[in-house]
C-alpha cells in the first residue's frame, strides 16, 4: 500500500464519528444479550492454547460485570477493563480443554447474562496452511475489480458507502467473491498456482475504500464482497482446484470507522491516541542505523492517512487481538498464507512475535510482508534470519523484491541490455533467503508493467520481463490483467491501475476468460505467459534450482538454473540489435551441442556461435 491512494473521500466525513458513536450508545439499564455488540473472536479451537485466548466483549457498560463461566475446563486468567467501560477483555486458560460449548456468566446486579462460547475442533487434514514458495506463481487481483458475480451486493443497505458506479475510479465497482469463485478455472488455465486478493475485509467507510486497506472489522469479510462462509468457500473450492490462497492482512492502520478507533478502549490502543498525526512513510528509517529518533518515531507511530489511524502494536491488547485474528482466519478459512501490508510501519517487536506465532503454530504457512524501499539492503533487513548488520530477526519468511520490480521495468524500457539485472542479482549474498523473494512487474500500488499504449504494443518488451520474472530466483507474483498487457501509469491515478477485468461484468464486449474481442496482442501475451507458467508449474529446477549467471556480453544475459543435476539455461538479448555471441564462455553450463526451446518448441544447435534476433530469448532443456 502507497500513501499516493489517500482517500479525501474519507476525510471529508472523518468528522461523522461522534455522532455515530453516540447513537450507538442506547439506553440499556439492565444487562441482556442484545446489550452485547461484539464478541472477538466469536469462537475459537481447543488446542491452540500455548498462551491465553483474548476474548474481547463490547457492549454496553460490561465492565460493571463480574465475569465467570460455567465451565471447570476453562479458567478466566485475567479480567481487563478500561477507561470506556463498554469494553471487557478477558483472558481465558484453555490448556487441555477439550472442543466444547461453554457459557461466559456476566454478572450485572440481578442479572446474568449467559453468553455461549464455543471451542471449537481444530481443522483436520493437511490443505491448508500450506505455504507459498518459488514452485508457487501468486496471482494478484482487487476483488471489487476483477468480476462481478453477484450484482445483488453491490450495494449493501446499512453500510456507509450507498453507491456502485463503475464509471468512478475511487467508487466500488461490484466485484466479489462469487465473481472470483466462477472464474477459479481461469486461474488454473493460466497456471498461476496461488492466488492474493487485496483485502476482503469489512470497509465500512463513506468512500474510497473498495481497495479493502482501512478495515472496520477483523472478523467480518465485507458484505459486498459476500460472507464470511463465502470466502471459507473460496479457499476452499480454489484447494480444490489446487491453488492457494493468501490473505491480505493490515496490521500498520484500520480505517476511522472501526469500532475499536471510533468508541476506543483507551487512548493507548491507537498511536496519538484521537490525534491524527501523518506518517512521513520513511520506510527506510526502521533499517536506518543513523535514523535520528524523532524520524524513525514518526515513520512507525504516525498515521498512514487522517482516515487510517494508526494502531498501537506495543499495547499488549492490541497485539493479542492481531495475532489471535490471524490465527483465526487460517483455522475459520484455511487459507495458505498472509500477505502483510505496510510492514515497516507495524512495531517490529509486535510483528516478529506474530511471524513467529503463526510459523510455530503452522510450520509450512508463509507470510510475505510488503517493505516498499528501494534497494536491497532495506529490504533484506526485514527478511526472516537477515544478517544485515544490526537488523532484529523478524521473522518474516518472504519479502517483496521492490528493488528488482524497478530493474525490470527499466531494462524493459532503455533497450540497453540486461547488466542492470545481473548487477543486482549479483548482490544477492545481502539476503538471507532470495529465493524467498516476492518478485513481480508490477501490482495494485505501481505503474502497470505496461504504463502505456506504446509500451501495450511491445511484445518484446513483453515477453523479455515475462520470461525474467517466471525463471529468475524468487516467488513470481503476477497483477491480474498483466498476461493481456492492460496499461495504466499511476501518474493518472490509482483507478488506472485498477481496471475492471474484461469479462468480469455482465455485458463486457470484451472478455478474457471467452478470448472474446481480445486484440491480437493481448492473445499473443496470453499465450506466451499462459506457455511460460504451464511449463514452470511443477517444474523442480526452477522451484528450487540453483542460480548460475554471467555477466551480459552485448547486452546479452545467460543464466542456469539446475538441480539435481537438470538444467535449463536463459538466454536473452536485452538490445535492440541482432547478436551473435560465442558460446565457448558458457561452456560450464552448457552440457550438450544442442538443446530444446521451450518457447519455440524447436531443437537449437549449440556448436560455436548462436545468433539472436533483436530481444530474442532461449530457454533451453537438455
Ligand atoms: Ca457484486
Amino acid at each position: 500500500m502507497q500513501h499516493e491512494f489517500s482517500t479525501p473521500g474519507i476525510s471529508r466525513t472523518c468528522g461523522r464519528i461522534l455522532c455515530i458513536a453516540a447513537v450507538l450508545t442506547v439506553f440499556c439499564v439492565s444487562l441482556r444479550a442484545t446489550d452485547i455488540r461484539k464478541i472477538q473472536p466469536a469462537f475459537w479451537w481447543a488446542g491452540i492454547d500455548s498462551t491465553p485466548l483474548q476474548v474481547l466483549l463490547y457492549g454496553d457498560r460490561l465492565a460493571d460485570a463480574e465475569p465467570s463461566l460455567s465451565t471447570g475446563a476453562v479458567s478466566i486468567r485475567e479480567t481487563v477493563r478500561f477507561a470506556n467501560p463498554d469494553y471487557l477483555i478477558l483472558y481465558l486458560d484453555i490448556q487441555g480443554a477439550a472442543p466444547q460449548t461453554f457459557d461466559i456468566l456476566l454478572k450485572k446486579g440481578k442479572h446474568t447474562e449467559r453468553v455461549p462460547y464455543e471451542l471449537r475442533p481444530r481443522r483436520t487434514g493437511t490443505d491448508y496452511a500450506q505455504g507459498f514458495d518459488a514452485g508457487d506463481v501468486v496471482y494478484l487481483l482487487m476483488p471489487d475489480r476483477f468480476a462481478n458475480g453477484n450484482p445483488d451486493n453491490d450495494t449493501v443497505a446499512g453500510l456507509l458507502e450507498k453507491t456502485a458506479d463503475r464509471t468512478r475510479p475511487d467508487s466500488r465497482h461490484g466485484g466479489d467473491l462469487e465473481g472470483v469463485m466462477q472464474h477459479l478455472d481461469y486461474f488454473s488455465r493460466l497456471g498461476v498456482t496461488a492466488l492474493w486478493m487485496t483485502p476482503v475485509l469489512e470497509n465500512d467507510m463513506p468512500g474510497g475504500s473498495y481497495h479493502g486497506y482501512a478495515v472496520t472489522d477483523y472478523y467480518r469479510i465485507d458484505p459486498r464482497f459476500g460472507s464470511n462462509e463465502t470466502y471459507r468457500q473460496l479457499v476452499e473450492q480454489a484447494h480444490g482446484k489446487g491453488i492457494k490462497v493468501i490473505m491480505d492482512m493490515v496490521f500498520n492502520h484500520c480505517g476511522s470507522e472501526n469500532f475499536l478507533f471510533k468508541d476506543m478502549p483507551d487512548a493507548d490502543w491507537f498511536n496519538h491516541g484521537k490525534q491524527y498525526v501523518q506518517t512521513n512513510y520513511e520506510t527506510l528509517a526502521p533499517s536506518d542505523v543513523h535514523a535520528a529518533d524523532t524520524i524513525r518515531a514518526l515513520a512507525v507511530n504516525g498515521w498512514f492517512t487522517e482516515c487510517m489511524p494508526d494502531w498501537n502494536q506495543c499495547n499488549r491488547y492490541v497485539a493479542d487481538y492481531l495475532i489471535q485474528n490471524s490465527i483465526w482466519w487460517v483455522e475459520y478459512a484455511g487459507i495458505d498464507g498472509i500477505r502483510q501490508d505496510t510492514h515497516p510501519y507495524i512495531d517490529s517487536a509486535m510483528s516478529a512475535r506474530w511471524c513467529n506465532t503463526l510459523s510455530a503454530l503452522y510450520p509450512r504457512f508463509n507470510i510475505v510482508g510488503e517493505a516498499w524501499t528501494g534497494n536491497n539492503v532495506s529490504v533484506a533487513y526485514w527478511q526472516k534470519n537477515s544478517w544485515v548488520p544490526d537488523a532484529f530477526n523478524s521473522g518474516l519468511p518472504t519479502v517483496m523484491d521492490f528493488p528488482l520490480m524497478d530493474i525490470l521495468n527499466r531494462v524493459a524500457t532503455d533497450g540497453q541490455g540486461l547488466y542492470p539485472v545481473y548487477s543486482y542479482l549479483a548482490q544477492d549474498a545481502v539476503y538471507a533467503d532470495p529465493m524467498r523473494l516476492l518478485t513481480f512487474l508490477d501490482n495494485h500500488d505501481t505503474s502497470r508493467f505496461c504504463r502505456n499504449e506504446k509500451e501495450a504494443s511491445d511484445r518484446n518488451r513483453f515477453r523479455q520481463a515475462m520470461t525474467l520474472l517466471l525463471t529468475l530466483r524468487g516467488i513470481p507474483q503476477l497483477y491480474y490483467g498483466t498476461e493481456i498487457m492492460e496499461s495504466g501509469d499511476k501518474a493518472q491515478g490509482d483507478g488506472l491501475l485498477r481496471k475492471d477485468f474484461p469479462g468480469g461484468w455482465a455485458g463486457d464486449t470484451t472478455n478474457v476468460f471467452t478470448g472474446t474481442n481480445l486484440q491480437p496482442r493481448q492473445q499473443e501475451a496470453f499465450r506466451f505467459t499462459q506457455k511460460l507458467l504451464q511449463w514452470r508449474r511443477g517444474n523442480e529446477v526452477i522451484a528450487r534450482g540453483s542460480l548460475k549467471h554471467f555477466p551480459p556480453v552485448n547486452g546479452v544475459y545467460v543464466y542456469e538454473r539446475k538441480y539435481n543435476g537438470r538444467p535449463v539455461v536463459v538466454m536473452l538479448n536485452g538490445t535492440a540489435c541482432g547478436q551473435t555471441l560465442p558460446l565457448g564462455l558458457y561452456r560450464e553450463i552448457l552440457p550438450a551441442k544442442a538443446a530444446h526451446d521451450v518457447l519455440t518448441g524447436t531443437d537449437i544447435t549449440l556448436d560455436g556461435t548462436l545468433s539472436f534476433p533483436p530481444y530474442g530469448i532461449y530457454l533451453l532443456e537438455f
